[in-house]
């Protein structure tokens, strides 16, 4: 298992993120309380388009979710 950050890429990663099916250390987990920073969306991006998934709804912020369950009819 990769248990390097999917963002930082160098923390080792603790948090499962299960709407992006991506692991984070506590570090990007912790930035990403109000949403993703837009650093992070192309990482993001790439792990939703490679798994099919959907892309989330922006948040109040204009970030995207930090983690959001899918719709009940979601499935691959
Ligand atoms: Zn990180």
């Amino acid at each position: 298992m990769d248990a390097t950050c999917a963002l930082c890429e160098q923390a080792e990663a603790i948090r499962e993120v299960a709407a992006y099916r991506i692991r984070v250390c506590a570090d990007c987990w912790e930035l990403a309380a109000e949403g993703w920073p837009v650093s992070a969306e192309p990482v993001l991006f790439k792990a939703l388009a490679k798994q099919g998934l959907l892309i989330a709804d922006r948040n109040e912020n204009n970030r995207l979710p930090r983690d959001y369950a899918p719709p009940a009819d979601f499935a691959l």
